[in-house]
């Protein structure tokens, strides 16, 4: 029986968790998953200071046409100690300076008129203008960046801002991945007749890479046990394996019995889905092995709807189910199995919404579908036709 599609993600989200947490340095620090929360440690502004630069002003002496004694200078990293402004006077001051003693407003340049030793003001002033107040952005103890989020440059800045160094992250996992199959050559090697380039090492290993993750290419096992089990050995030791290939019914799909031998212990080995039907999960020790379709259309789409969310779960994301967008139907589309069926459509935002229509030919062997799409809809088993203008669940690639 196979394993329905929800179930089949339940089963494999509930066998990963996230990986250990290392320190990593503030310049490495982009892309990775924060495995702390980020809690401020001092207010933001640190102190009151200018928005602008203008000159430092009481608001009570600031009538239109009122001229002022220019009485300092405060540039941004002055202290302002010593500085004050009383009645009459004003101090010439740069964005980012502390508020001086007895200021309550700034006046921007382009308010005044200055003759250098005066200052004359053009525009009425209120009490509060253009003063950034101390812990107006962030307040100490807030918890800036909670533990899961993807490190921007945003949350670079914030790090950087409240002078981190380092901050613990997630470990990426590392992903082994082996080709399967006495037919395959490796890129840039001459097929025979009837060979077949391995691409599905290299589309997988872009997946992984592009998530966060590490590849680790195994290269080619061959359609037997020798091979197969030392292969499989060796991807043991990362943090995940993914094998494509060899998992259908053919005379020398032999994935199933080495896994077995190799102990791993099968928690499903097809899924109702298609395409990427023939797709097992299991574990060796906690370690998921994932044993993909050879079809390499079959294999990029199981990577996307069952393998992804492990991924994100083990790197330490809160939300790890990619989310479905909705799309109107351009022309109809048909689910022609009883299986959750994924269809390659081209997406355009347009201004009545998210439009969607087929790629292309939806057989499993047309590669050039893959290569249009933008979007996979995601047809439910329960229904086989789908109209023009009908919305339907799509997740963008
Ligand atoms: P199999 O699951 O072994 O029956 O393979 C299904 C189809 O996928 C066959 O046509 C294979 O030649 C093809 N295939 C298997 N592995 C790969 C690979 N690594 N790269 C490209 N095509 C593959
Ligand atoms: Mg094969």
């Amino acid at each position: 029986m196979a394993e329905s599609f929800e179930s089949a993600r339940g089963v494999i989200l509930s066998n990963v968790s996230a990986l250990d947490r290392e320190s990593i340095a503030l310049p490495l620090l982009v892309g990775r998953v924060l495995a702390e929360d980020f809690y401020a440690p001092w207010d933001m502004p640190r102190w009151d200071n200018s928005e602008m630069d203008g000159f430092a002003v009481r608001a009570v002496d600031c009538h239109v046409s009122v001229q002022l004694r220019i009485e300092g200078y405060l540039p941004a990293g002055g202290s302002g100690e010593g500085l004050s402004v009383s009645s009459g006077t004003a101090i010439r001051i740069m964005t980012g300076a502390p508020i001086p003693v007895g200021c309550d407003a700034i006046v921007p340049f382009e308010n005044t008129e200055s003759d250098g030793e005066t200052v004359t003001l053009k525009q009425p002033v209120k009490s509060g203008d253009y003063i950034r107040c101390c812990g107006s952005d962030i307040s100490a103890g807030e918890v800036m960046i909670p533990s899961g989020t993807k490190l921007r440059p945003a949350e670079i800045n914030l790090l950087a801002s409240f002078s981190r160094l380092d901050a613990f992250v997630f470990c990426c996992p590392r992903v082994a991945i082996l080709s399967t199959g006495d037919e395959l050559v490796a890129p840039g090697e001459a097929p025979a007749a009837g060979q077949i380039i391995d691409s599905n090492s290299w589309s997988l290993a872009a997946a992984v890479r592009e998530l966060g993750a590490v590849p680790i290419c195994l290269g080619i096992a061959r359609d037997n046990r020798e091979s197969l089990a030392e292969k499989i050995a060796e991807g043991l030791k990362a943090d995940v394996l993914l094998t494509s290939a060899g998992v259908s019914s053919g005379d020398r799909d032999l994935v199933r019995d080495i896994l077995e031998t190799a102990g791993i212990q099968q928690l499903f080995w097809k899924v109702a889905i298609k395409p990427g039907g023939p797709t097992a999960f299991g574990l060796q020790e906690g370690t998921p092995v994932f044993s993909l379709p050879g079809n390499p259309v079959s294999s990029m789409i199981g990577f996307e709807f069952l393998v992804k969310p492990a991924l994100l779960k083990m790197m330490g994301y809160r939300e790890v189910i990619p989310s479905l967008h909705k799309a109107t139907l351009k022309a109809p589309l048909r689910n022609e199995t009883e299986k959750v069926r994924f269809l390659r459509v081209v997406a355009e935002q347009t201004k009545d919404g998210l439009l969607a229509e087929s790629a292309g030919d939806q057989n499993t062997g047309i590669l050039s579908t893959m290569i249009r799409a933008n979007a996979i809809a995601v047809l439910p088993a329960t229904r086989s036709e789908f109209s023009e203008g009908e919305p339907v669940d799509v997740q963008l690639l």
